[in-house]
């Protein structure tokens, strides 16, 4: 069976995951419904329970674009990993797990928008669309045990370390085995070279890509130039507040659908041009 040995820099997101059995082909995905600092200790169980069956990658996704794109990053640069055991509860806000779904099934439209999720922000701007691709034909299965938002039953199998142990035992059998109405074993590392690349900070740091300063632009006159629907779909409550975040860089221009809309072209160039002056 084919298997390769993952490269050194692996995994190339080091944030939020715990490295395993790199021959391993699964990989365990936790949704994360919670602020970092108060990670529930279910949750750390789960990540936990996933090393101790003998995954490869064991770790917690938070938010449907940059947190998506991190973990494409670590899973395509290992091609042993074929399967993402996914658990914990659906975050509400962010819908992370089910944009990784559509991702897989639908792919992303002409403006990098991932197909079907209904997440406020499901757009993939870091990564060439061939990393996603490869991403996409990488893994072959989402083990499903994901529970709805505002779950705390840990008998729920999503939610139930016992279940996520035995979904990842089942992916690395060399038989199938049945689980939860799944055909699973290992089917060896995906046939092409791992890829070696991490989410590119130009949508937060564009001004280091041009040697520049950062810039400093006026929130108000950023503002001015938003929908100004306060519509939220941002993750902010009015486009002041995002206004305000936009003008010291903490959240990418892209994060407000509606400047992605082509009768806000002109508006998302000027706030271009004024993010990325000298
Ligand atoms: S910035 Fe955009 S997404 Fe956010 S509230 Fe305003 S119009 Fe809506």
């Amino acid at each position: 069976m084919l298997k390769v040995k993952p490269p050194d820099g692996y995994p190339p997101e080091k944030g939020r995951v715990a490295r395993g059995n790199d021959y391993s082909p699964v990989a365990v995905c936790v949704i994360l419904d919670t602020f970092d600092f108060a990670i529930p200790p279910e949750l750390e169980e789960l990540v936990m329970a996933g090393l101790d069956a003998g995954c490869a990658l064991s770790g917690t996704l938070q938010t449907e674009n940059i947190g998506l794109e991190k973990m494409i990053c670590n899973i395509v640069s290992n091609p042993n990993i074929r399967y993402i055991v996914l658990c914990g509860r659906e975050a509400a806000g962010h819908l992370p797990g089910e944009s990784l779904k559509c991702l897989l099934r639908n792919g992303l439209d002409a403006n990098r928008r991932i197909i079907g999720s209904r997440a406020p922000t499901p757009y993939l701007f870091n990564l060439p669309e061939w990393v996603v691709e490869r991403f996409r034909q990488q893994i072959l299965a989402v083990v499903d045990l994901l529970c709805e938002p505002g779950s705390t039953d840990r008998n729920l199998p999503g939610l139930n370390p016992e279940v996520v142990a035995k979904a990842v035992w089942s992916c690395y059998q060399e038989e199938p085995v049945e689980f939860m109405g799944m055909k699973l074993y290992d089917p060896g590392a995906y046939p092409g070279d791992p890829v070696l690349c991490k989410v590119a900070w130009k949508v937060t740091r564009p001004w280091e890509l041009l040697g520049q300063k950062r810039p400093e632009v006026s929130a108000l006159v950023l503002w001015k130039l938003l929908p100004k629907t306060n519509c939220g779909k941002c993750g902010e409550r009015t486009c002041r507040a995002f206004a305000s975040k936009l003008s010291q860089w903490m959240v990418p221009l892209e994060q407000c659908p509606l400047l992605l809309e082509e009768r806000y072209a002109a508006e998302r160039e000027a706030i271009k041009r004024l993010l990325l002056s000298d």
